[in-house]
């Protein structure tokens, strides 16, 4: 059978992919798109959103236990798991069918199956329904990633899961050991937690968020002991030993190795790129650290061949693989993107407290060579997070001393994943802190905080 013509191919229907695909068909090219299992791609059935519906009933489990705080009576207060997890499978769902509906909106033409790329600007779908060959003068590779294995610590969906188990548990952990304090197990462990896993971190580097600002890892760590976790920093699970209803986890801490029993393991050490299988090598793509290496506009090198998202390397976040898609799209459709730069790339954990951040941390600041001023300011000091009962929180920034430039922010506490877009927007118009002192901010919100923050970087806080 002859193959069938596209002006762009994009593989993978996750938010890289899916993204890419509308943009190109507004710009008015003949786009189809490769999927080989779910619209929507990890983000929407198995990340972001199914996670975020789950932390949402944890955290309103949480309120409801805090009822009296409020001069509320809520009493026998549970939870049924199944109901719980229906839920959030529901969520992802409705939103899996949103991806299908916005396809044939625009004009997308979408193809069920495993692609694979037999020659340059050539596309192979394969599905029960058999091979179908397409052909495209740009293609855009979008195919994610999965969670990543360590010897000895592999997921087997009874005792040790990876983050798809844990979106959809066998069991509710009793004793519960998370491995890796990155987002994706902060998340779960918070989920957990709050719903009465006895709950143990390990992290191998010296501090939980390792890729957060250090005093927010600090401020973080206290809270979750304060919640009943314990976090242990600088330590390594070796190796997990299985059966029927336990897992003997053998820690190193300090040089010495000691076993101990949890009946629950999640594994979040980490992702890997889905660059198997497809003949990258063959068209000379490069695949460093199971990425594909690319420029700054997504270019792999191979002419007409692009990656986007988490198959092109950190920061591994949605909104980084939609906004490669945006700009790919563009420069395919002859525009000339700016390019996706990282460090203007917030990123959002929603456990409890919420941590936000964008741009540099100190300690990177001071790497860099800026000379800087830092500004804090606390929940404790905002009368709105005081009325909504979450005093918990603080607000960092950092700004280049001479030249005003907001170089990063970093959060913690109580809807700080809504605030961060402030300084997002801000970094983006390159305001300096004399722009953001002059912004009136409303009152009473926790946005004020973010203006306190600033000012006090300057020694102008009014009201801490
Ligand atoms: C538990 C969890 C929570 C997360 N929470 C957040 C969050 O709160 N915020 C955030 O920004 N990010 C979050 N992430 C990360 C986010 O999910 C990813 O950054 C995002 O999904 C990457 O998008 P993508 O389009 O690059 O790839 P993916 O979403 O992984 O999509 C890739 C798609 O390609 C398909 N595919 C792969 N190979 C082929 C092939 N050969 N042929 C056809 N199709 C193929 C796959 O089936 C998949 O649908 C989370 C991730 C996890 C695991």
């Amino acid at each position: 059978m002859a193959s069938q013509k596209f002006d762009m191919i994009v593989i993978g229907a996750g938010p890289g992919g899916y993204v890419a695909a509308i943009r190109g068909a507004q710009l008015g090219l003949n786009v189809a798109i490769v999927e080989r299992e779910h619209m929507g791609g990890i983000c929407l059935n198995w990340g972001c959103i199914p996670t975020k519906a789950l932390l949402r009933s944890s955290e309103v489990f949480h309120m409801m236990q805090r009822a009296g705080d409020y001069g509320l009576k809520a009493e026998s207060i549970s939870y049924d798991l199944d109901a719980v997890v229906k839920r959030s499978r529901g969520v992802a769902k409705q939103l899996n069918s949103g991806v299908a509906h916005l396809m044939k909106k625009n004009k997308v033409t979408v193809f069920m199956g495993e692609a694979t790329l037999p020659a340059k600007g050539r596309v192979s779908v394969k599905s029960a329904k058999g091979t179908e060959d397409l052909e495209a003068a740009n293609i855009v590779l979008a195919t994610g990633a999965r969670a990543r294995e360590l010897p000895g610590l592999e997921a087997d969906g009874k005792r040790v899961w990876t983050y798809k188990h844990a979106l959809q548990p066998p069991h509710m952990p009793k004793k519960l050991l998370v491995i890796g304090s990155g987002a994706i197990g902060i998340e779960f462990a918070s989920f957990y937690n709050t719903l009465g896993a006895d709950t143990t971190v390990v992290e191998v580097m010296d501090r939980i968020l390792p890729v957060e600002d250090a005093e927010i890892s600090v401020f973080a760590k206290k809270a979750f002991v304060k919640q009943g976790m314990t976090i242990r920093e600088k330590t390594m699970v070796k190796k997990l030993d299985r059966s029927k209803d336990k897992v003997t986890a053998h820690i190193e801490q300090a040089g010495k190795v000691e076993a101990q029993e949890f009946d629950t393991v999640i594994s979040a050490v980490g992702i890997v790129g889905n660059t198997e299988g497809l003949g990258l090598e063959a068209l000379g793509a490069k695949v460093e650290k199971t990425h594909v290496v690319t420029d700054s506009h997504c270019r792999t090198g191979a002419p007409g061949l692009y990656a986007i998202g988490d198959l092109a390397g950190a920061p591994w976040l949605a909104h980084k693989a939609s906004h490669e898609g945006v700009m790919v799209a563009e420069l395919i459709a002859g525009g000339k993107p700016h390019a996706v730069t990282p460090d203007a790339i917030a990123g959002c954990t929603y456990c409890q407290p919420q941590i936000a951040s964008v741009g540099l941390t100190e300690a990177r600041a001071k790497e860099q060579g800026h000379d800087i001023k830092v500004g804090r300011f606390p929940f404790i000091g905002n009368g709105k997070a005081i009325a909504l009962g979450e005093p918990e929180g603080m607000i960092k920034t950092i700004f280049d001393a001479k030249t005003g430039a907001l170089l990063g922010a970093h959060m913690v506490g109580a809807e700080v994943t809504e605030l961060i877009q402030g300084y997002v927007v801000a970094r983006q118009l390159e305001t300096t802190e004399e722009d953001l002192m002059q912004t009136v901010f409303p009152h009473p919100t926790l946005s004020e905080m973010m203006h306190e923050s600033v000012l006090d970087a300057y020694g102008r806080a009014i009201h801490f």
